[in-house]
């Protein structure tokens, strides 16, 4: 058994969010109609299929995103990932992916994690960044699920989302485009609701925005994302996040966020349709996701106008909510809520 607490020969304290290869990844098979074989690790690299395989041609691919940590108790944890073995199985069945049971999924993310356990970033410096994927990897011509898949598992060490670690998003409100369409597959991580999402994002970069924010498609009242995190917005002592009505992804950080305002701050917590009005009105203002954890936003730009919020900084609340979800994953918090998976050496 390898020494879960060596660490590879890395300049942690310059890590980004951005890929590191690692030694091994998970890597396992399934022909459609069939249970999934058993999978295992391999070395980190690339790998071939065809050109026509159903992933690369019709996008019929998931993915999910999580965090291992290196904890204050010197050892090894995931946050909740029996969350994101659901969400996998319920985006596949969107896509007509055979789903991985859970058990598998999560052996799968364990293994992987322990055979890199040396690339994990030290307590504090940054966390093992885990990126399960899904894909249809047969050939196939016609639009059609396709005949066979691969379940995929991959880790890198990861610093900090934003570039500007935790100083305040500058976020654009669009509606020049969509993200999500009511009905559509934005209530789950599909790939193909990336893609589309680069562009906007590149528009919003280029004007000096951190990222762009999206509007309901129906009519445009409501906020819903930014591209890849959950936006929350706080008014007195009243915390609220648009509800998932299908277009909006399920954020596991979302989910823990309102539990730990409502059970440990004593906010209210309200699920509904949030008007761009509110959102310019708040008291603060965060977004919320694996990657980027709780990062508040301090300047929201719209077609007409920037409206700065909580002058530009960490408001009070949005500050306690990020020590207390970072305190539990890195276990310098207890565990109230029985979140953390730690994995047996
Ligand atoms: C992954 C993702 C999130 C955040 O989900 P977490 O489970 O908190 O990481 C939010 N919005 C979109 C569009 C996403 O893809």
């Amino acid at each position: 058994m390898k020494d879960m607490n060596s660490l590879q020969n890395i300049d942690w304290d310059s890590l980004t969010f951005s890929l590191t290869p690692t030694r091994s990844m998970y890597m396992a098979t399934c022909n459609a109609g069939e249970e999934w074989d058993p999978g295992k690790l391999v070395p980190f690299g690339d790998i071939s299929f065809s050109p026509a395989a159903g992933v690369l041609n019709y996008g019929q691919g998931v993915f999910e995103g999580m965090k291992a940590f290196r904890t204050v108790k010197d050892r090894i944890v995931l946050f909740r990932p029996e969350k994101n073995a659901v969400r996998a199985a319920g985006s596949a069945q969107r896509v007509c992916i055979p789903p991985v049971p859970t058990e598998m999924f999560l052996d799968a993310v364990k293994s992987v994690v322990k055979d890199n356990a040396d690339y994990i970033p030290p307590f504090g410096k940054g966390s093992l960044y885990i990126r399960p994927v899904i894909w249809g990897s047969g050939p196939i011509l016609g639009v059609a699920p396709a005949p066979s898949y691969m379940f995929l598992v991959y880790v890198s060490p990861v610093g900090p989302y934003f570039k500007s670690g935790v100083k305040s998003l500058h976020l654009k409100i669009t509606n020049q485009y969509h993200r999500a369409a009511p009905k559509g597959t934005g209530g789950h991580k599909i790939v193909g609701n990336y893609a589309v999402s680069l562009y906007p994002q590149q528009l919003a970069k280029k004007s000096g925005f951190d990222e762009a924010i999206y509007l309901n498609a129906a009519d445009e009242r409501f906020i819903e994302e930014v591209g890849s995190a959950n936006i929350f917005i706080l008014k007195d002592d009243v915390l609220t996040t648009p509800s998932l009505d299908g277009s909006i992804l399920p954020g596991v950080t979302r989910a823990s966020v309102l539990k730990i305002a409502r059970e440990k701050l004593n906010l209210q917590i309200r699920q509904r349709n949030v008007s761009v009005h509110e959102l310019l009105n708040a008291d603060e203002v965060f977004c919320t996701g694996t990657a980027v954890v709780v990062t508040p936003v301090g300047m929201i730009t719209t077609n007409l106008h920037s409206q700065t919020i909580n002058n530009n900084e960490m408001g009070p609340i949005t500050t306690q909510l990020r020590e207390m979800l970072l305190g539990i994953q890195q276990e310098t918090h207890e565990d109230p809520f029985g979140w953390i998976c730690p994995l047996d050496e």
